[in-house]
């Protein structure tokens, strides 16, 4: 559609999205990986029915379907008693309201679907060892200086390169990121190693004070996804550093037991401490505009994040394909469309992790009282901004 491709830095969930959005669009794309290889870390993912959009948006719905496993219900459990607090069911009327379902997916399998689509698309370059250093633009195009010393001119510049994004720091210099205190611990075990009694089929909460544990089963039941959470004030931001069963428990000795258990169920756990952003609106400088992790970092709380970095791509897609070659006219309207919704996704997810996930005494008291005073069609209703939209303004499900 233009002599430039559009240049996509990050080949992480949001940048493969776009190039194949972008790629269904007429445009020529080249995927700037950092990388020596284009992947996933060993984890699940759960995705809402505005993924679900996305994938049939991007082309790639069948197959996405085909890797998700479909839940009955988001539950969640009190930590401290054992007890359920409430269950939003998932089933026929979530679908028809929703017009997709929930599911959850392993990380790998659904960036798998993802790539090999980018592979097969002929108007997508993908790139390894290819890390973006900054960029250079001159109103008609824009030059990304990589690695290596090479210049790659494209028509525009998409930052899709994370929390740690170095395109961010052009557009919106807010240096590092805030580190939340709350320590993450994965592990992906087998099935029959998880407790026979919570082999459910639902994404399980355990809230406790300070600490939370989530369940779910993954990849056509064949094993079980854990993450584990406690607000331990850890000072600085990690990412997947190996570490002791040991130090994961640390977080959980006040919890019951039954809950406190599926830790020890857990096998090469790993940490992350989780870090987010301030939402912003300085995504675009001309020919360079932000996207997924790098506009809009959130705590994981509504498990959101990749399903906003998709919803992203189908909207900057969308721009591009309707601005008559005007791509800084569309990298604005892309911008105007995003920034308020996922800022209130980001907004949200601390909110939640504040009041839903971690609190404690008359605070959980409270939780569990408003929670269980809502009915099925209350929390539809309250999902439906997220879950019924498409991330494209003036459309919905
Ligand atoms: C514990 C946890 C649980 C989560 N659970 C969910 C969930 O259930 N549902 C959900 O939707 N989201 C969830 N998320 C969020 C989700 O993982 C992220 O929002 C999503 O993966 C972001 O994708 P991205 O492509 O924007 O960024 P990334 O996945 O970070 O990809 C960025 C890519 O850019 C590359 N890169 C970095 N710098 C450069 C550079 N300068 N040049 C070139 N390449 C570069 C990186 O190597 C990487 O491949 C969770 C996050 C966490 C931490």
């Amino acid at each position: 559609m233009t002599e430039y491709p559009v240049l996509i830095a990050g080949g992480g969930i949001g940048g493969l999205s776009a190039a194949l959005g972008l790629a269904r669009k007429g445009f020529g794309v080249v995927v700037l990986e950092k990388s020596p290889k284009l992947g996933e870390i060993g984890a699940g993912i759960q995705i809402g029915p505005n993924a679900f959009h996305a994938f049939d948006y991007l082309g790639v719905g069948d197959e996405a379907r085909a890797q998700a496993v479909y839940i009955d219900m988001l539950r969640l459990m009190d930590a401290m008693s054992g007890e359920e607090i409430i269950h939003i069911p998932l089933d026929e009327p979530f679908r028809k309201r929703f017009g997709n379902p929930y599911a959850v997916v392993h990380r790998a399998d659904l960036h798998g679907v993802l790539l090999n689509a980018c592979e097969a698309n002929d108007r997508i370059e993908l790139r390894v060892n290819s890390e973006v250093l900054g960029y250079q633009q001159n109103g008609t195009t824009v030059k990304a200086e990589i690695v290596s010393g090479e210049h790659m001119t494209g028509c525009a510049l998409i930052g899709a390169d994370g929390l740690r994004s170095s395109i961010r720091q052009r557009l919106v210099g807010d240096g590092e990121p805030i580190v939340s205190g709350h320590s993450t611990y994965r592990s992906v075990i087998p099935t029959e190693a998880m407790p026979e009694d919570l082999r459910w089929n639902a994404a399980t909460l355990w809230a406790g004070p300070k600490c939370h544990i989530v369940h779910y089963p993954l990849s056509g039941w064949k094993v079980f996804n854990l993450v584990v959470t406690y607000h331990n004030n850890a000072p600085e931001p990690v990412s997947g550093h190996p570490v002791p069963i040991e130090e994961v428990r640390k977080g959980f000795a006040h919890i019951t037991e039954r809950a406190r258990k599926i830790i020890e169920h857990g096998t090469d756990w790993r940490l992350w401490v989780l870090c987010d952003r301030e939402p912003v609106d300085s995504w675009v400088d001309g020919r360079v505009a932000l996207l997924g992790d790098a506009a809009h970092p959130m705590m994981q709380y509504y498990a959101q994040g990749a399903c906003m970095a998709m919803e992203d791509a189908v909207c900057l897609s969308h721009m591009m394909e309707h601005s008559g070659g005007d791509v800084e006219a569309a990298l604005v309207g892309y911008r105007d469309q995003r920034v308020v919704r996922t800022g209130r996704v980001q907004i949200g997810a601390r909110a939640i992790g504040e009041h839903v996930y971690h609190p404690a005494g008359v605070h959980a008291a409270v939780r569990n009282e408003i929670m269980q005073s809502m009915s099925t069609e209350d929390y539809y209703d309250r999902l439906e901004w997220l879950y019924g939209s498409t991330g494209l303004a003036g459309t919905s499900k």
